[in-house]
């Protein structure tokens, strides 16, 4: 099964519209698809009906910020009902800190000389709710000042950069209390992407999202190297976790992995979607 289970449009941090990710996963021989947008499911209805205008395969998607200690994880809910009130309203809780962070990251990036950032980022970020790092990387390499989103994160949006700043996001508790009360299936998103933690650390996070009801984790992901994959399909096996596999696409020009375009999961391990009947999924 040709699955991508993690991918972005432009109701968050992509750089397409949900329609579009739709048709270009579908033409990039994608089979089953979620939508996963940080923090937010309002792209998810338009993406239904354009891969069930395709025969596409589909589930809902999010991917939630969390906050865990000083860490920020992400999670991603698979399979949700983009309707359900108690989803909603908690993104839209977790949504509603953004704007007053981006607030403060222009200030700081104004401290160091950069001016009028707030309102370059402004015109990168379609969905007005959802303001984000990638939205100001994108305007600060346009304005010149670097040459590519990477960088700006290396040099201004990470962790101890002139621009970054701390932000409390959702609780694990209720971010996959959200995801299972939609209906949907709780994974750690890019496990390998959470550099400053230590195994041990990053395996105590892993023991309570279990104990919260969490269910899954990406094996596969964009940003995961052969040697990535590897260790937490080990991690899959041993701790009896759904294996998910998703690019994580945000836009043509800025992704590694092209949506529909993932490795295979190792083939012990038990597929996410093994959940989901085929009748769900709109495959025949
Ligand atoms: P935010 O939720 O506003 O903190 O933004 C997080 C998003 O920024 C991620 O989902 C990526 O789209 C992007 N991002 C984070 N780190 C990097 C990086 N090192 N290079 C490129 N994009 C990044
Ligand atoms: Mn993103
Ligand atoms: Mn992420
Ligand atoms: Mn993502």
């Amino acid at each position: 099964m040709n699955a991508d289970l993690h991918c972005h449009s432009a109701v968050s941090d992509g750089w397409l519209t949900p329609a579009e990710v739709v048709r270009r996963a579908r033409a990039n021989g994608a089979e089953l698809l979620a939508l996963t947008d940080h923090d937010e499911v309002g792209g998810v209805a338009e993406a239904a009906a354009e891969a069930a205008a395709l025969g596409l395969g589909f589930v809902g998607g999010v991917e939630i910020s969390v906050s865990w200690g000083d860490e920020t994880l992400h999670v991603v809910g698979l399979g949700v009902d983009a309707e359900n009130p108690a989803l909603c309203a908690g993104l839209a809780q977790v949504r509603s800190g953004r704007l007053a962070r981006a607030g403060q990251m222009a200030a700081a990036l104004e401290q160091v000389g950069l001016r009028g950032v707030l309102e370059g980022a402004r015109r990168f970020a379609r969905n007005p709710d959802m303001i984000g790092r990638a939205h100001f990387a994108r305007h600060l390499v346009a304005s010149g000042v670097a040459r590519d989103v990477h960088s700006v994160f290396d040099h201004y949006l990470s962790r101890g950069k002139p621009g970054f700043v701390a932000h409390q996001w959702a609780t694990l508790a209720e971010a996959v209390g959200w995801i299972r009360g939609a209906g949907g299936v709780a994974v750690v998103a890019h496990p390998a992407r959470y550099h400053r933690m230590s195994a041990t650390e990053l395996d105590k996070f892993f023991n309570a999202f279990i104990a919260e009801g969490g269910e899954g984790v990406e094996v596969v992901a964009g940003a995961h190297t052969t040697d990535e994959m590897l260790r937490f399909a080990s991690l899959a096996r041993r701790k009896g976790l759904l294996a998910s596999r998703g690019s994580d696409f945000h836009g043509p020009d800025e992704s590694v992995v092209d949506v529909g375009r993932c490795n295979p999961l190792p083939p012990d391990l038990a597929p996410v979607w093994s959940r989901w009947n085929k009748l769900l999924m709109g495959v025949e």
